[in-house]
């Protein structure tokens, strides 16, 4: 990884990289952080007399060499000091960033989606979820629809609050970038789709959005998830949250195997923030709270949790699975007693 003396090497500076790079076959990969570019040498990385004549260029700070799988994402890469900013919150600096909301959008119920949105700012989230168009087991089942998406963004409109919303494929890809959504959230099922990683990754630089990477239910190792990440993060969006979700085999009376034990280990591995999703995780929403609280006790920045004015009413995972706004607030009190007290190592 190189890292420039100056915020951003000008055309000529990046050049002059570029040439000596290319004498080694290597190429140069700009990564466009808030504040400051870094660049990513890929290729074959043992050239010592490459780094030796990069690292010599007067507009240069420093090339760090790191032999990870992931170098972007490794926590010793350049990228150590980013973080990752939602709206107006650093996501894991202060306190717990919460993202709550239904799981689907009604698009015949608007009303039910504006007015969970208002309880859950009242409630103290910091950005509402909510699906507009959905992946589903069963292809019978309601799929969502774009309708959804004006709902949400009047929902970002009347309440300040960013906005998280899943893409599964390129055209709802562009549709968000349009409307500037301010997460956008890969799903278990397309965590390790790479080609939409890329173009995730790819579309999304230089904006402000942020993407929300769902642990992969039923491959993903750790390291598997982190890679997943890389794939974003190389193609020049750094702002990636890890979120574990569950994953395989399910735990007999949960819908998955609550996974919030990996945050320590993937904010190790890792610079990423991590923003559990403890509703997907435990599947029902009595255990709801101890998983968030669990979560943020393991060190969790975050947590992404499916929420409904009244669940009932709700479609997709809502009945089973929503917790009330006031239940939200619970949390967030909970979790920002634990968040004060909690071992940082
Ligand atoms: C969701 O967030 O509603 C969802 C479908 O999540 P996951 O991809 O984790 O199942
Ligand atoms: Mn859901």
């Amino acid at each position: 990884m190189i890292i420039p003396k100056k915020d951003k090497l000008s055309i000529e500076e990046l050049k002059k990289v570029e040439q000596i790079a290319s004498t080694s076959e290597c190429t140069i990969l700009e990564i466009q952080g808030r504040n400051r570019c870094v660049y990513a040498i890929l290729g074959d990385e043992t050239q010592e007399v490459m780094f030796k004549r990069i690292a010599g260029l007067p507009f240069i700070r420093k090339v760090d060499r790191i032999e990870s799988p992931y170098k972007l994402m490794d926590s010793r890469s350049a990228l150590a000091d980013h973080r990752v900013k939602v709206g107006s919150m650093d996501v894991g600096k202060d306190s717990p960033f919460i993202i709550a909301g239904p799981c689907t959008i009604d698009p015949a119920n608007p009303k039910l989606f504006l007015e969970t949105a208002h309880a859950l700012r009242e409630a103290g989230a910091n950005a509402l979820r909510g699906g507009v168009w959905k992946p589903r087991t069963n292809p019978y089942s309601y799929q969502g629809d774009s309708q959804a998406l004006e709902i949400i963004l009047q929902a970002r409109e009347e309440t300040g609050l960013p906005i998280d919303v899943e893409v599964m494929d390129l055209e709802q890809l562009k549709l968000a970038l349009d409307v500037k959504v301010d997460v956008l959230q890969v799903g278990t099922r397309n965590a390790l789709n790479y080609s939409l990683l890329k173009q995730i990754g790819h579309l999304s630089v230089g904006t402000e959005s942020a993407v929300l990477l769902k642990r992969g239910r039923h491959v993903a190792s750790p390291n598997e998830f982190i890679a997943a990440a890389e794939y974003i993060v190389a193609e020049g969006n750094p702002n990636v949250m890890l979120c574990p979700r569950g994953t395989t085999p399910a735990l007999d009376g949960y819908r998955n195997h609550p996974d919030e034990s990996i945050s320590p280990l993937l904010k190790n591995k890792t610079w990423a923030p991590v923003v559990v999703d403890p509703s997907h995780s435990v599947g029902h929403s009595d255990y709801v709270m101890a998983c968030s609280l669990a979560a943020i006790a393991y060190g969790a920045d975050g947590l992404c949790i499916e929420s409904h004015i009244d669940p009932a009413k709700g479609i997709g995972d809502d009945p089973k699975q929503a917790v009330c706004p006031n239940k939200i607030k619970e949390i967030i009190g909970a979790a920002k007693i634990i968040w004060n007290k909690r071992y940082v190592a």
